[in-house]
């Protein structure tokens, strides 16, 4: 026998919180270096991430969320033989180097990007 006790409606409301993001700020994306080792295929040893890569990325100050892991309007496509390539324009190359750069670099242990930059809390990284 089912005794309903409770005057709670059947159906209740979806409550407006659900589905929200669980920041309690609007994510505001700003560039920022990506420093990445990028796998690739050695004959004698086979995979190896001795490739120091970089990306110029977004990610949020405020959280360290990570936005774009590329953001391409720092980037060039050119049309050639082989097809489009793209490359980094000349801003990029000169955030690329340390002597020059003026954006925040963020070092990742690989390739994967997580979804925000690890250790990252309240704008300082825990090194
Ligand atoms: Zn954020």
């Amino acid at each position: 026998m089912i005794n309903i006790q409770s005057d709670e409606p059947r159906y209740r409301k979806k409550s407006k919180k659900r589905g929200e993001p669980r920041a309690k700020h609007k994510h505001e994306y700003k560039n920022c270096v990506f420093q990445y080792p990028s796998i690739r295929f050695d004959k004698a040893h086979g995979m190896v991430n001795d490739v120091i890569k970089h990306s110029i990325g977004t990610y949020c100050p405020v959280c360290g969320k990570i936005g774009d892991v590329t953001d391409t309007s720092w980037q060039i496509s050119e049309r050639g033989y082989v097809g489009i390539t793209v490359r980094w324009n000349d801003a990029a190359l000169s955030e690329f180097d340390a002597r020059t750069r003026t954006l925040p670099l963020f070092v990742l242990d690989d390739q994967w990007f997580p979804k925000s930059i690890p250790g990252y809390e309240n704008g300082i990284i825990a090194q």
